[in-house]
C-alpha cells in the first residue's frame, strides 16, 4: 500500500475553483491523521499565478504539468498523465472535488485503475488509521458512512461546498515539473471555443440561490424570481417542472437530474418540493419557502416558510431588501 494524499486542483484558465481549495483542506486533514504528505497536482497551461496560489496553502509537494496540449480539461490527456503518475507514486488517497471535470477524471481512474470511486463525499475522517466517508445516498435522505479498508488507492470525490476551505500556510512547496504523457496528435478531442452561460454566478458555487418552479406560472414568472436574485447576488435555479415546460434552461435546474446545490440560503418559490428537488438542494444551511400551500413538502423542509402568493410577496419582500441594502 502506497503513502500520502493527493488532490487534484480543478480550474478554468488557470482560476482554481473554491471545490479545489476545500479538497486541500480536507487533504491536509487526513494526512495530519495519517501522519502522511500532501502532494497537490495542477495540470494547465501557463499555471505559474495558479501554482503560486496552491503554494500558499501546501507546503508539502506540488506536482505540475504546463504544457499547452494541457491548456484545455481533456479527459485523454489529463487522465492518462493522473494514471501514469499514479504508477509512478502510488499515493494512498486521491482527493477531487466533485465537480464536472473532476467527477469526469475521477472516473477515468476508476476504470483505469480498477478501483471503485466513492463520489461526492461530504465527510473524511480517518478513525484507527481507517479512512471513513460520509456520502448522501437515496436522493439525500439518507448519509450513508463507509469504511475504505480494502481499497487501494482510495479514489474520492468531494460535494463542493461541504468543506471549509483551506487556510494559508507557511513554507515552500517542492514543486515537481512533470511532462504531459501524449501528444496533440494522439488526443482525439478538440476544444474549438467557450460560449458563456447567460448567469453570472454558477449554481453550484452561489452563496445564495433563489429558485422558481412551476408556481412560477411560465417563463414571464421567472422575472421576480430573477429580480429578488440579483438584489441577492445569487444565482438563479429552477425546478424541473419549470425546465420541462421551456421557461428557463436545464442549467438552472436544481436537484436529482440537475445540479447539486449547497449554498447558505436557498430560497424556493413555487416548488412543491418533491424528492427528486430536494436531492439537489438539501443540504442548503437556511431554506426559504414561498408557496400558496402551506401543505407542500417543502415546508416541512424549509427553516422559514411563507405561505403566500409568490407574486405578491417576491415584489414588497425585493423592494424592502433593496431599500434596506441601499441604506
Ligand atoms: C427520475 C426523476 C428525476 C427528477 N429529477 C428532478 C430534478 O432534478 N429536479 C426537480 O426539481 N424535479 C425533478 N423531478 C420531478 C419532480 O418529481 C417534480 O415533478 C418536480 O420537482 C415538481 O416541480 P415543481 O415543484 O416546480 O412543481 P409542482 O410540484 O407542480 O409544484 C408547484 C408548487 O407551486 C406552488 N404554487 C403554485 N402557484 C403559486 C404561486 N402563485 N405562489 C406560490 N406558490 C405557488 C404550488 O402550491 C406547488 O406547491 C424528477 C422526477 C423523476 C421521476
Amino acid at each position: 500500500m502506497g503513502s500520502g494524499v493527493w488532490v487534484y486542483i480543478d480550474h478554468f484558465k488557470g482560476n482554481g475553483l473554491a471545490a479545489s481549495w476545500e479538497a486541500i483542506s480536507v487533504a491536509k486533514s487526513v494526512a495530519s491523521q495519517l501522519d502522511t504528505s500532501v502532494t497537490v497536482l495542477v495540470f494547465g497551461h501557463q499555471t505559474d499565478e495558479l501554482v503560486s496560489e496552491v503554494a500558499t496553502y501546501v507546503s508539502d509537494t506540488i506536482i505540475v504539468c504546463d504544457d499547452h496540449t494541457m491548456e484545455d480539461f481533456r479527459i485523454e490527456p489529463y487522465g492518462a498523465l493522473a494514471a501514469k503518475l499514479y504508477q509512478n507514486y502510488k499515493p494512498h488517497i486521491i482527493l477531487l472535488p466533485a465537480t464536472t471535470r473532476g467527477r469526469d477524471l475521477s472516473a477515468f481512474l476508476s476504470i483505469d485503475l480498477g478501483v471503485a470511486v466513492v463520489a461526492d463525499c461530504t465527510d473524511v475522517n480517518i478513525e484507527e488509521g481507517c479512512t471513513q466517508v460520509t456520502r448522501p445516498v437515496y436522493a439525500g435522505k439518507l448519509n450513508a458512512r463507509i469504511s475504505l479498508d480494502n481499497l487501494h488507492p482510495q479514489i474520492i470525490s468531494l460535494r463542493p461546498r461541504a468543506f471549509p476551505k483551506v487556510g494559508e500556510c507557511d513554507g515552500m512547496a517542492e514543486i515537481i515539473e512533470v511532462e504531459p504523457v501524449m501528444t496533440e496528435s494522439d488526443i482525439m478531442v478538440k476544444v474549438l471555443d467557450y460560449t458563456a452561460a447567460d448567469y453570472d454566478v454558477s449554481l453550484v458555487d452561489a452563496n445564495i440561490v433563489v429558485s422558481g418552479g412551476r408556481g412560477v406560472g411560465g417563463p414571464d414568472g421567472f422575472d421576480p424570481v430573477r429580480e429578488l436574485a440579483s438584489v441577492l447576488g445569487a444565482s438563479v435555479g429552477a425546478s424541473r417542472a419549470a425546465v420541462d415546460s421551456g421557461w428557463i434552461p436545464y442549467d438552472h435546474q436544481v436537484g436529482q437530474t440537475g445540479k447539486t446545490v449547497s449554498p447558505d440560503l436557498y430560497i424556493a418559490c413555487g416548488i412543491s418540493g418533491a424528492i427528486q428537488h430536494q436531492a439537489g438542494m438539501r443540504t442548503s444551511k437556511i431554506i426559504v419557502a414561498i408557496n400558496k400551500d402551506v401543505e407542500a413538502p417543502i415546508m416541512k423542509l424549509a427553516h422559514y416558510g411563507v405561505v403566500a402568493d409568490l407574486f405578491d410577496f417576491l415584489p414588497i419582500f425585493t423592494a424592502e431588501l433593496k431599500s434596506r441594502f441601499e441604506k
